[in-house]
């Protein structure tokens, strides 16, 4: 998709830095943090949102979560705990039409 933002930094026509890359997805910083440790596990795969998978992508999906726990642990909000929200569609709050999981936590992130 030539004008997501995502595909974009996936594909490194946008500059940014990625975290952690491997075949499937990478992990940006959020960069309208909203919490002290915000990131975004990203597919590679241009999936709009949780409403857009099929049952095929189920193995994509469980990969996002188990890379946000890695994530947990490698900047320390592990043992404290994070949130892990995937926002869906417009009322969802998603703000960029390309599927993504966010890991806040660093702060009491409960409600
Ligand atoms: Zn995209």
């Amino acid at each position: 998709m030539e004008d997501c933002v995502f595909c974009n930094i996936i594909n490194r026509t946008i500059e940014s830095q990625i975290l952690f890359e491997d075949q499937d997805l990478i992990v940006i910083k959020d960069i309208l943090p909203k919490a002290p440790v915000h990131l975004l596990v990203i597919p590679k795969q241009h999936i709009i949102s949780v409403s857009h998978l099929d049952p095929a992508q189920a193995g994509l999906v469980g990969k996002m979560i188990l890379t946000a726990k890695d994530m947990g642990v490698k900047y320390g909000v592990s043992e404290t705990g994070y949130k892990l929200v995937f926002n869906v569609g417009r009322d969802g709050g998603q703000v960029i039409p390309h599927l993504h999981l966010h890991l806040m936590g660093g702060k009491n992130m409960g409600e």
